[in-house]
């Protein structure tokens, strides 16, 4: 089975730079509607500035954890907005989860959906229904253990994972927001997706088609 080097997980962080960027309109129009238009900016200046420094590490020479670590770093420093220490903590988490291994296994693929869904969780304490990220990020989890347990292929645990997060997204429309700064619309916030939600999803799946194979 192909393992997940270093090269692969760079090679994911420039897709997700590059699908980020095409989207960035997208994302801030979205923003615009329950927020501050920023969204689709903040993350693609984010994951640019993890390409950059991707870009100047030498890909044979760094760990996964160091991949991580590395992208957390810059991510933070480039974004201002809430999605900023969000995906920091994320990937920092998923660092951990990768630690000490100078490969990870094709089994580590569905786990890194998981250590960024809990980084999310923990740092922004936001739950189901909240009509956040986390309504993406946690169904992709959950879809990872579900498919875990069934016995399920990594590669079939990730398309899970990508298609649990679209579904969690989209759901997001019906929500009133709870927190972040959607949360002053109330009822106001119905009828549009969240901008992080469907951000997420994106992610998820350009993840989950990374690591698969
Ligand atoms: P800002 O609101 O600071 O402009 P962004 O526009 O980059 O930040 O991101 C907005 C997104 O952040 C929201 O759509 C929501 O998904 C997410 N978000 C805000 N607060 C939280 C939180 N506490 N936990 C998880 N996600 C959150
Ligand atoms: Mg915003
Ligand atoms: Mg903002």
């Amino acid at each position: 089975m192909t393992s997940l080097t270093s090269e692969r997980f760079i090679a994911m962080f420039r897709t997700l730079a590059e699908r980020i960027e095409q989207e960035k309109g997208y994302l801030c129009e979205l923003d615009g509607h329950i927020g501050d238009a920023d969204h689709g900016i903040a993350m693609a200046q984010g994951f640019a500035a993890v390409r950059a420094a991707l870009d100047a590490a030498d890909a044979s020479a760094i760990t996964p954890t160091e991949v991580f670590n590395t992208a957390a770093k810059s991510f933070l420093n480039a974004v201002g907005a809430s999605s900023g220490p969000l995906y920091a903590t994320a990937f920092m988490r998923t660092g951990t989860l990768l630690k000490g291994k100078a490969e990870a296994a094709a089994e580590d693929g569905p786990a890194v959906i998981e250590a960024m869904a809990k980084g999310i969780q923990e740092r922004g304490k936001a739950e189901i229904g909240e009509k956040t990220m986390i309504d993406a990020w946690l169904p992709a989890a959950h879809a990872v253990a579900a498919a875990r347990e069934a016995g399920k292929a990594p590669k079939d645990m990730l398309q899970a994972a990508a298609d649990a997060a679209q579904a969690g997204a989209d759901g997001t429309k019906d929500m009133v927001a709870s927190k972040g700064r959607s949360s002053r619309l109330g009822e106001r916030s119905l009828g549009h997706m969240d901008p992080g939600a469907v951000s997420a999803a994106m992610i998820v799946r350009i993840i989950a088609a990374s690591l698969s194979d």
